[in-house]
């Protein structure tokens, strides 16, 4: 599944190329996990401004040369992509969604069709701002820091990997850097949310922050079929410290990794070097 550096980095491979170009056409394939919500022939001639990303979410401002505002929110599900460019070969059965411009033609292929493209008049009204308001803040957000977690944790008897995964707190600690970043912090994945200290809560941020900056650097992560929108191919699944590592040595103690599920999640970490 794309995870936040996935669609980060979906959004640095096209975002600077799309700005500023005038919609020529939109042509939708197969239904998408929610309808879109506006007529889109009538997107014709909008022009498209600086696509930003909120949690695993991208939107596409739109606006019309007589002043409205609007735009389409975007999601890759389970298994879609975008692609991005002046030739690309003819639609197929996966493609779903297509924008052409006069900067080139944007696709979403998506073959689980899990994915969404939404329009909204801004990302704070209409579907969107329904789809986004339960985020956590952005793993990013000058306001996250050790003080911030250790306050939203308070009193909470789930498991600390489950408080990260659930995104309410914050966004992008997905299951490959959930497991990643509670390594490194040196905590058991296990251990009850609310008993994590405040100079621990301090340590998994930057953690966290650290490991999802990693991926993205790196170009994205977790499904091997995963490709931004060149078409280039991430990396960062080589370099996980414990995530995928059942019973191999543990590169920093030897101890072989162990495998656990929570929550129906697997959880990979270290007995020896993650601490309850
Ligand atoms: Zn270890």
């Amino acid at each position: 599944m794309p995870e936040l550096p996935e669609v980060e980095v979906t959004r640095q491979s096209f975002g600077d190329r799309i700005e500023g170009a005038s919609v020529r056409s939109v042509h939708m394939g197969k239904p998408l996990r929610w309808p879109v919500g506006y007529d889109v022939d009538a997107l014709h001639g909008w022009q498209v401004g600086k696509v930003l990303r909120r949690g695993k979410y991208l939107w596409l401002p739109l606006a019309r040369s007589d002043g409205t505002q609007g735009g389409l929110l975007i999601h890759l599900g389970m298994s879609g992509s975008l692609s991005f460019s002046h030739r690309l070969p003819p639609a197929g059965v996966h493609d779903h969604f297509e924008m052409v411009t006069d900067k080139g033609t944007l696709r979403l292929t998506d073959p689980r069709r899990f994915g969404a493209v939404v329009w909204g008049p801004s990302m704070h009204e209409g579907v969107p701002g329904k789809l986004l308001a339960g985020l956590g803040l952005e793993p990013f957000d000058e306001a996250l820091d050790g003080a911030y977690l250790h306050e939203r944790l308070r009193g909470r008897s789930v498991a600390i990997k489950q408080a990260l995964l659930a995104g309410d707190i914050v966004v992008g600690a997905g299951n490959i850097y959930a497991c990643e970043a509670l390594f490194r912090a040196g905590i058991d994945p296990r251990l009850p949310a609310g008993r994590v200290s405040k100079p621990r809560c301090e340590k998994l941020v930057r953690e966290v922050q650290s490991v999802l900056q990693q991926a993205i650097a790196l170009g994205g992560s977790s499904l091997k079929d995963f490709k931004d929108a060149h078409g280039a191919q991430g990396h960062f699944q080589l370099a996980t410290q414990v995530y995928g590592r059942e019973a191999l040595p543990c590169r920093v103690c030897g101890t072989p990794i162990r495998r656990v599920l929570q929550g129906q999640r697997a959880t990979f970490y270290c007995p020896i070097c993650q601490k309850r």
